[in-house]
């Protein structure tokens, strides 16, 4: 039997925070879906770095090396070299072949469309035994990729709004709180929606809820939120 695990603040509705997020900020770009094993390359050079520095360490990759058959079998230095703008490319090196070679062995090629019908909590389970593949990393494979999948992507920015809103314990981690965040979103939303979502919380937190200083006077979620409650509210005219 599966326990669902209560928000901490079951008064609000994701749905509403969604829709004040769109109103506060420009809807996402729609996007240009990826295959499944070139939308997991591009997670795992995703973490800690600014998107436009892992996009363009994904497409140096592919010019210098034309396919992720030879990213796998490359030395580990001329990858890290071609990627040296990420954070920790040397780690993000090795940990990119380790999960194409794994796969190689545990599939025979690098291929996940297989995935398509697969229910997303076993395709999660499956991908998270990679090496170097965690709950974000997984979660991005799934829903960013033409797999389209319902998974809710949760890095730092978005983690980091769910915690001050008081939706997850203060240390909830990763998992933690994507376990917490799944069983509340709407039926109704489209994998689509999962990813506009996902954007639109860590446009949020990056712009917004700051990871050193959350300007709450400023943010369309302050009533909704625990931590932006107890501060005063921006008067109308003064803010931006
Ligand atoms: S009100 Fe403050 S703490 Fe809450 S989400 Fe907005 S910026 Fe972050």
């Amino acid at each position: 039997m599966q326990y669902l695990l209560p928000l901490l603040d079951e008064s609000v509705s994701l749905a509403e925070v969604h829709s004040r997020l769109l109103t506060a900020f420009r809807p996402p770009d729609h996007w240009f879906y990826l295959d499944p094993v070139s939308q997991m390359v591009m997670a795992i050079l995703g973490g800690r770095t600014y998107r436009a520095v892992s996009k363009a360490a994904f497409h140096a990759l592919l010019d210098r090396f034309g396919c992720w058959e030879a990213v796998r079998d490359a030395a580990v230095e001329d990858v890290d070299a071609v990627i040296g703008q990420v954070t920790y490319s040397d780690e993000k090196a090795r940990r990119l072949q380790a999960a194409l070679r794994r796969l190689t062995a545990l599939r025979g090629r690098l291929d996940l469309t297989f995935l398509a019908d697969w229910p997303v909590e076993p395709a999660l389970d499956w991908l998270e035994r990679l090496p170097g593949v965690g709950r974000k990393v997984s979660t991005a494979t799934l829903n960013f990729s033409l797999l389209r999948k319902k998974a809710m992507v949760i890095d730092t920015h978005h983690l980091r709004v769910l915690r001050r809103m008081g939706l997850v314990r203060p240390r909830a981690s990763l998992e933690e709180a994507y376990d917490l965040v799944m069983p509340r979103l709407p039926q109704a939303w489209t994998a689509e929606t999962y990813a506009d979502h996902h954007h639109l919380m860590t446009r949020l937190g990056e712009r917004i809820c700051r990871h050193k200083a959350p300007d709450c006077g400023a943010c369309p979620l302050q009533e909704m939120c625990s931590t932006g409650r107890s501060v005063p509210a921006r008067q109308e005219g003064l803010d931006k």
